[in-house]
């Protein structure tokens, strides 16, 4: 681990509560930094502003704080110096490199509502000099067009579901389009590039609690970043075991220092986020991954690995659920009830499978694996949609 850390880690030995005793006895005794304890979003409900706040830092001052949602409908915040936000705009201005001071940009990130997306954005575009469109996606999809069409504005930034919604044929103004939080699929993206998209990148990735990661250079993939090795330290972590993996090609899940963040320190953070090393095709200096979906949306089934992502590619545009049966190894796709999609059969729905997924197509073959179609009127719901179900 370098300086920077253990500079860090000085400082909240004495001014945090949570990390204290934790940090003092790496520091002290081992000095290795994997024996630090992970740090889970369950930690920062409990410890931080919405819970015990001893997770907070002593002795600075709270310039920002910001609510970073959560699945159970629970408030979890996080708080930044004004120094500390200011540092995630200047990364995130590194993301957009493209964008220079005679770009017209049309900021959709969704504002409001205590998120920081909107705000950092809007600070990281004013660092690259080109004139900015606050519109937000909170704003109505028709008020959003009207705005467009006003203004044309060439450049667009947002979450992939906003974009996709305001651009058509009328919007061939655009020509470049940065989207962070998801990503898009791929005849959307060639929807983008045939109304005239010509730069279509990704803003950033970023975790809601560790802000910016990693960026994306001119010759990486759509899923691909670099890391931002002086602002975070990712490590890759098997998710069955935890164990660290180095080797290239392994997927795992993504794991985050802040080297940055004293306020609300993120070491050791469980991004849930799916990743693997690879060796990138360009000579930047910085390490790279490719990000391989949530988490949750992960399944090992019968030794074989596979996303939820895979089946909702195959069968885009029809809303899907999977359940999930171990003991047989069966995967049952519910379709919501359509009748576009019965026009598919069972066949086809396979086939287009097996393209997306290599180790789909060999479980799939080899009959290790056992697919099933199901139409239903109503898709499994809580509060948001549920993607996989075990059963
Ligand atoms: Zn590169």
């Amino acid at each position: 681990m370098n300086e920077k850390f253990w500079k860090l880690v000085e400082f909240l030995i004495e001014n945090n509560d949570f990390y204290s005793e934790i940090l003092r006895k790496v520091y002290l005794e081992s000095g290795n930094y994997s024996e630090i304890p992970f740090l889970t979003r369950w930690d920062i409900y409990e410890f931080g502003l919405s819970g015990t706040k001893s997770l907070v830092s002593k002795n600075l001052k709270i310039g920002y704080i910001f609510s970073t949602g959560g699945t159970t409908g629970k408030p979890k915040y996080i708080a930044y110096t004004f120094d500390e936000f200011e540092l995630v705009s200047f990364y995130l201005s590194k993301c957009y490199d493209s964008i220079i001071d005679s770009d017209v940009v049309a900021n959709l990130f969704m504002a409001g509502n205590m998120w920081a997306s909107f705000i950092s954005v809007n600070k990281a575009l004013e660092k690259l000099g080109c004139t900015i469109l606050p519109i937000s996606g909170t704003t109505s999809i028709e008020l959003i067009k009207d705005y467009l069409e006003y203004f044309r504005p060439n450049c667009v930034v947002g979450l992939p579901t906003q974009i996709i919604q305001v651009v058509s044929e009328k919007t061939d103004f655009l020509n470049k389009v940065y989207y962070a939080g998801e990503n898009f699929l791929e005849n959307q993206i060639d929807f983008l590039r045939n109304i005239g998209c010509k730069l279509i990148k990704s803003g950033g990735y970023a975790s809601v609690d560790a802000d910016i990661i990693a960026y994306q250079c001119d010759m990486l993939d759509l899923n691909q970043h670099h890391i931002f090795t002086e602002h975070q330290f990712v490590e890759i972590v098997d998710i069955e075991n935890e164990i660290v993996l180095d080797e290239k090609g392994k997927v795992g899940e993504v794991v985050v220092t802040n080297l940055d963040r004293y306020l609300c320190p993120i070491i050791r953070y469980k991004t849930g986020d799916l990743a693997m090393w690879i060796d990138p095709k360009c000579s930047c200096d910085k390490p790279a991954i490719q990000l391989m979906g949530r988490f949750d949306d992960w399944i090992r089934l019968a030794s074989y690995d596979f996303y939820y992502q895979d089946f909702a590619k195959a069968l885009y545009p029809f809303q899907i659920s999977l359940k999930i049966n171990r003991s047989k190894n069966l995967i049952t796709i519910l379709i919501k009830n359509d009748e576009e999609c019965k026009k598919m059969s069972k066949v086809e729905i396979i086939e287009k499978l097996k393209l997306v997924n290599w180790q789909l197509k060999e479980g799939i073959e080899e009959n290790l694996l056992k697919v099933e179609v199901k139409y239903v009127q109503q898709l499994p719901m809580k509060n948001k949609k549920i993607n996989v179900i075990y059963e």
